[in-house]
């Protein structure tokens, strides 16, 4: 069975004291989620150690926004999935729109990245979604279809126990626009039924597939209540404990 999930993406927001007051806050509201929900939080690699101590024993999840693409060496700069995984994280984010976007993050790339998380014991929250343009030119369909499928034909079924897909259409991130219920789940259906093709019915039911875009506590019921719309990736509202809360709580 798959599970529900809201995963706060703090991007490159919060010192790590705002960043250790805001998971704290978190977990002292963590009581009010249903427990079929499950909270993750996802923090600059910077406040992970401090975080890590903050939400241990606690039921909220802790993840990285990315982690290399290489096991280690002279990288400078990068921080391996192993180093992510020391740190007490559980799940790491990966191809998120703007690492895309502005770091030039590839298909290929996250090939090898997902390899290595898996490898080091972390859950991937993998990101697809279309931009603007390739949703007005209709090609929606066809690039989150590549996007999955790029990266998932070098995954077992067994893998993909340990990861989840975040469809995200670039167009719906920070911009305040929420892509429709009926727009998020018509993807959400599309992409399971891709992940069908590939690995069969099964895995497909179990794959939890969350929306992000512009996602908050006035429009999160709507969206969950989708039937292939399994949760969220959630921004902007991530930074406000209450705000977080109240959309896991919509469901
Ligand atoms: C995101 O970046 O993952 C995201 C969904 O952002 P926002 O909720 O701010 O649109």
């Amino acid at each position: 069975m798959r599970k529900n999930i809201v995963a706060g993406n703090w991007k490159m927001n919060t010192t790590v004291p705002e960043g250790v007051e805001l998971a704290k806050a978190v977990v002292a509201k963590a009581g009010e989620v249903p427990a079929s929900v499950k909270l993750i939080v996802a923090t600059p690699a910077t406040h992970l150690v401090p975080v890590a101590e903050v939400v241990k024993g606690t039921p909220v999840g802790l993840s990285a926004e990315n982690c290399a693409d290489k096991e280690k060496g002279a990288y400078t700069g990068e921080i391996s999935a192993a180093m992510v995984a020391s740190t007490g994280a559980q799940y790491t984010i990966l191809g998120h729109s703007e690492r895309r976007q502005y770091y030039g993050e590839t298909d290929a790339k996250l090939v090898d990245k997902t390899r290595l998380a898996l490898d080091n014991g972390l859950g991937v929250i993998l990101c697809v979604g279309e931009s603007l343009e390739e949703r007005e030119a209709g090609k929606h369909f066809e690039v989150v279809e590549a996007q999955t499928v790029n990266v998932l034909a070098h995954f077992t079924a067994e893998d993909m126990k340990n990861i989840i897909i975040a469809y995200e259409p670039v167009w719906a991130i920070g911009t305040g626009k929420t892509a429709t219920a009926e727009q998020a789940e018509e993807i959400h259906a599309f992409i399971r039924k891709t992940l069908a093709g590939k690995f069969g019915a099964q895995v497909a039911d179990d794959t939890t597939i969350l929306y992000g875009g512009s996602c908050k506590p006035s429009n999160a019921k709507e969206l969950f209540a989708k039937p292939d719309i399994d949760g969220g990736l959630i921004g902007g509202a991530a930074l406000k404990a209450d705000d977080f809360i109240a959309i896991a709580m919509s469901f």
